[in-house]
């Protein structure tokens, strides 16, 4: 269980204030000076010897990412694009960080962009965060009065700006090449890649998109040390991450805690419990909803960490943890979530335009209890059929809920089923 001198989010329940003399009495924006002073490469090397992986989803090392971006600035400025788009069924840390913490992600923009040579920062922020949209605003004038950034952004001779820009709604605006076409003025469509951001990212510039909780760590793990946060967790998955835990718990919560913690001890101890008790369990989405549900004997003795995860066939993803117990209805669960990946896809590319609406529909009729059971092999064809080939994740966001639902639960539908009529045909 992680020490509360180990947090990196010490307000993350907005308990204290979350403007800047608050801020700054919490450690943020001490010294900044001295951390940029390190220079852009040595914090690129801190930053991946930290460990530090993406906390959008990815997994991806943060600082391998970072140096990923051309070391000689040319007539193609640099770019740091914050991914604030948090639009994944399950998810709100990123919400509690810019209403609580906002400073510490303006702090760990400025740090991150010098790292990569950037002058300019955009924040995408998803439109339905029109509160938070207003504090981060505020928290980014309050920075430039105290001219912690601008032309001489916290005394360190670099110039730094940050622009706040609000999306539309859209959930595949959170992939980062739709963000990027959506923050150039055009429809939010993924883009093919390669060419990747950092190459040819925004306007054609080099660009690193991060999600909001990777940057914000970034100032407190410098402060501390590599080190520090590198002895947190466990190997390859180190230190902190914020845990959402929704669904049937006595106590659904965002929770600080280390890499690696039980599941069983993350819902006892932050969420109250299973509601009717651990027994009552019956399955647990890891990861937010594209992530494929865990049955309970899973979840008895699962670590929540990208690897652990990963050899059971799920993935921690944003660490949305929902939880399902035994009143719930786990196909009409799925089925909902194949109407949301449906109603989000772009319809940029075949097997997602026409397989999201395919499998939301085949989910239905399974669902109603109208499917027969070779239904199933043929939903689990088409599911195949669209992971893998489409342009972006979205295909296989759609494809794994439905794999994880038969790969644990097939036995439950197919008798369910075979009492239909039918079915039974
Ligand atoms: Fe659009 Fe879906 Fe293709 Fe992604 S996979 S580009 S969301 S149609």
């Amino acid at each position: 269980m992680l020490k509360e001198k180990d947090k990196i989010f010490t307000n993350i329940y907005g308990f204290k204030e979350n403007n800047i003399s608050g801020a700054i009495k919490r450690g943020d924006w001490n010294n900044t000076k001295k951390i940029i002073s390190l220079g852009h490469e040595t914090i690129i090397e801190k930053i991946k010897s930290s460990g530090l992986r993406g906390r959008g989803g990815a997994g991806f090392s943060t600082g391998l990412k970072w140096s990923f971006m051309p070391k000689i600035v040319t007539d193609r400025p640099h770019y740091l694009v914050v991914n604030a788009d948090e639009s994944e069924p399950g998810t709100c840390k990123d919400r509690d960080i810019i209403r609580n913490e906002p400073h510490k992600l303006l702090e760990g923009c400025l740090i991150a962009g010098f790292a990569m040579q950037a002058h300019s920062c955009y924040i995408y922020i998803r439109g339905e965060f029109a509160n938070e949209a207003k504090i981060l605003q505020r928290a980014i004038d309050e920075a430039y009065d105290k001219n912690l950034l601008g032309n001489n952004a916290a005394k360190t001779g670099w110039k730094f700006n940050i622009y706040l820009h609000r999306g539309a709604g859209a959930y595949i605006c959170g992939e980062e090449t739709a963000l990027l076409e959506s923050l150039e003025g055009k429809k939010g469509q993924p883009r093919l890649k390669p060419p990747f951001p950092a190459g040819v990212g925004l306007y054609g510039c080099p660009t690193t998109v991060n999600n909001v909780e990777s940057i914000a760590v970034v100032p407190t793990i410098l402060r501390r040390g590599e080190n520090w946060f590198n002895s947190l967790g466990k190997q390859n998955n180190t230190g902190t991450k914020l845990f959402c835990i929704s669904g049937h718990v006595n106590n659904p919560c965002n929770v600080e805690e280390v890499m690696g913690i039980s599941l069983r001890e993350l819902i006892d101890k932050h969420a109250g419990g299973v509601k009717g008790g651990w027994n009552n369990l019956k399955a647990v989405i890891p990861g937010g909803s594209s992530t494929p549900l865990l049955p309970k004997a899973i979840c008895d003795n699962i670590e929540m960490d990208f690897d652990s995860l990963k050899a059971v066939g799920t993935g921690l993803g944003t660490a949305g943890v929902i939880v399902m117990d035994q009143t719930t209805d786990i196909v009409e669960s799925i089925t909902r979530l194949s109407h949301f990946y449906k109603h989000e896809s772009c319809g940029q590319c075949t097997p997602c335009r026409e397989g999201t609406g395919w499998m939301w529909r085949m989910m239905k009729k399974i669902s109603s209890g109208q499917a027969k059971i070779k239904d199933i092999d043929h939903l689990l064809e088409l599911t195949k059929q669209v992971e893998g080939h489409t342009i972006c994740a979205l295909g296989d966001a759609a494809a794994w809920p439905i794999q994880g639902l038969f790969k644990h639960f097939r036995k439950d539908i197919e008798i369910k089923l075979s009492k239909n009529k039918i079915a039974a045909e």
